[in-house]
């Protein structure tokens, strides 16, 4: 491989990797590192804190916690523009999408990770955080619409209870 297209920069959750030039679909573009544990070894450091655990099948994963497996900065997303992928034994991240220099590599980590780590109201990806946007907005709107009815009741009770003075 040739220089690497990307580095490591400040992103919304912490580090993350962005490229530093386009880099085309179906590239492997780092390998995820590690030494090989057996599952049960890692269930037991996963429950102790460790994150960065790939597993690979039914009796090993990699430990990708060194700090020498630059992969393990690369964020989730829910829409991501690359996957992790297992090739010959070993952990890939490849594009999924082209990618243009800048923008920040992630990949989806799964629905088990997702569902125990992240989760819809924390993930922090792009997708996400507009979810949460149209959602915060539609909330205000249907509160504008209940304040805009409670206040047109409010007036047509006041309207009436004037043209029952007016009568009397
Ligand atoms: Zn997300």
């Amino acid at each position: 491989m040739s220089r690497r297209p990307f580095r490591i920069g400040r992103a919304k959750t912490g580090l993350g990797l962005f490229a530093t030039k386009p880099i085309k679909k179906r590239t492997r573009i780092v390998r995820y590192i590690g030494r090989t544990i057996p599952n049960d070894v890692a269930e037991r450091l996963e429950n102790k804190g460790a994150r960065y655990m790939y597993e690979l099948n039914k009796k090993y994963t990699l430990d990708g916690s060194t700090r020498a497996n630059v992969a393990r900065y690369a964020n989730h997303s829910c829409r991501p523009n690359s996957e992790s992928l297992i090739y010959r034994g070993q952990v890939f991240i490849k594009s999924v999408r082209n990618i243009e220099a800048g923008d920040e590599i992630t990949y989806h980590y799964g629905k088990d990770y997702y569902d125990a780590y992240i989760g819809k109201r924390k993930c922090k990806c792009v997708t996400c955080t507009l979810r949460r946007a149209r959602e915060r907005l539609a909330s205000k709107k249907r509160q504008a619409r209940r304040q805009r009815a409670a206040a047109k009741l409010r007036a047509d009770k006041r309207k009436a209870a004037s043209r029952r003075r007016k009568r009397a």
